[in-house]
């Protein structure tokens, strides 16, 4: 069933039940509540860092004046992050949070992310919750606090994680929706990937190395055999610290290369450009929508070109990434697609287009219990 069916068989599409402006009480005192999701994936997700079934990410729920407001973030592992740690810094923080005035963001963000030193995923989930809040308080989207037309969010690969040349070709077929999708490649076997994924489609593709070629000369080898196969744009050819070598790469290529793992924060944008043509800002490794739009005019001023992606994650991140989309020249928003288990309906992917929710604050729905 698709998801549109989905709502409207359950009564929770527009019109139906929503999570309500006012919880049950009203209560006035602010509460902080965090905790673990435990993501289910439709498919064993494999990309040159590891091979995983399940996805803990970490999620906060924060209350205040009758209004709840939700957050998430994917710990990466990259960084040395997990989600029982990221759980416990939220919790250690429950005492400044609920004393903080909401509305003065820069400062309550500005004091908890210095208790929240390189806890990226915790930040995003602190900050998109707030976020969240302050919209359903005002009763307004969070695309429209923003300034953002939905109308110009661009589309969204679907992407393939490594696998066998059959189930790449079966992955493909179930993303048959999607009019561009992202291979995850870098490993010994990217040529019979893309070989597997070219017998089911010739739709435009997007590679992602994840930091998979060590050298120079493979990484120009690979990006020409990839280019004469119809690859648009490449993701992190070479590792993040490998800055001098993939500016050597890109000299001799005419594919855009982007950088994901060399791109955390807004501070290390400027060192990329004429290394990159752009950058993959994730709300993951960013800390949340506040630094996810430093990045994003970082980047702009910085003439590079943006796409936001995700982790793998609910719909309450995913969603939350959708609202800024409309900045952006790419979305890879597809997170919450890979899992089959995701508590909320939020963002809505269509053959490819980001459908904002038009419902106060990230305008979640929940699937499993109405509220
Ligand atoms: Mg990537």
């Amino acid at each position: 069933m698709r998801r549109r069916e989905w709502l409207k068989a359950t009564g929770t599409l527009a019109g139906g039940t929503v999570l309500p402006a006012t919880l049950a009480g009203g209560e006035s005192r602010a509460g902080l509540v965090v905790e673990t999701l435990h993501l289910e994936l439709r498919h064993t997700w494999t990309t040159t860092m590891s091979s995983s079934e399940t996805r803990d990410t970490v999620l906060v729920r924060y209350r205040r004046d009758g209004v709840e407001g939700l957050g998430e973030g994917a710990p990466i592992v990259r960084y040395g992050e997990d989600a029982a740690r990221a759980r416990a810094a939220l919790e250690d923080l429950a005492d400044l949070v609920e004393e903080a005035d909401p509305w003065l963001l820069e400062k309550v963000l500005g004091k908890a992310f210095a208790r929240l030193e390189h806890q990226y995923a915790a930040r995003a989930a602190l900050d998109i919750a707030l976020h969240d809040w302050r919209g359903r308080k005002l009763g307004m989207p969070l695309h429209r606090l923003l300034g953002l037309d939905p109308a110009d969010a661009p589309l969204t690969t679907f992407s393939i994680g490594i696998d066998s040349p059959e189930m790449t070709r079966q992955k493909v077929r179930e993303a048959a929706e999607f009019p561009v999708l992202k291979i995850k490649v870098g490993l010994d076997s990217d040529e019979d990937t893309i070989a597997a994924v070219r017998e089911v489609t010739d739709k435009p593709l997007r590679v992602d190395v994840n930091e998979g070629w060590k050298d120079r000369e493979t990484a120009v080898r690979k990006i020409e055999w990839l280019a004469a196969r119809g690859v648009e744009l490449v993701e992190q050819p070479m590792p993040a610290a490998m800055l001098e070598e993939t500016g050597w790469v890109r000299e001799r290529v005419d594919v855009p290369l982007f950088a994901d793992e060399a791109c955390g924060r807004a501070h290390d944008i400027p060192r990329l450009s004429g290394v990159y043509d752009g950058v993959n800002i994730k709300l993951d490794k960013s800390g949340g929508i506040r630094e996810g739009l430093r990045m994003i005019h970082t980047a702009r001023a910085c003439d590079l070109g943006v796409m936001l992606g995700c982790m793998i994650s609910s719909s309450v991140s995913t969603t939350a990434a959708a609202h800024l989309s409309p900045l952006v020249d790419y979305a890879d928003l597809d997170g919450h697609l890979l899992i089959a288990n995701d508590p909320w309906s939020g963002v809505e992917v269509r053959e490819g287009r980001l459908t904002l929710p038009d419902r106060p604050g990230l305008g979640l729905i929940s699937r499993d219990r109405p509220r």
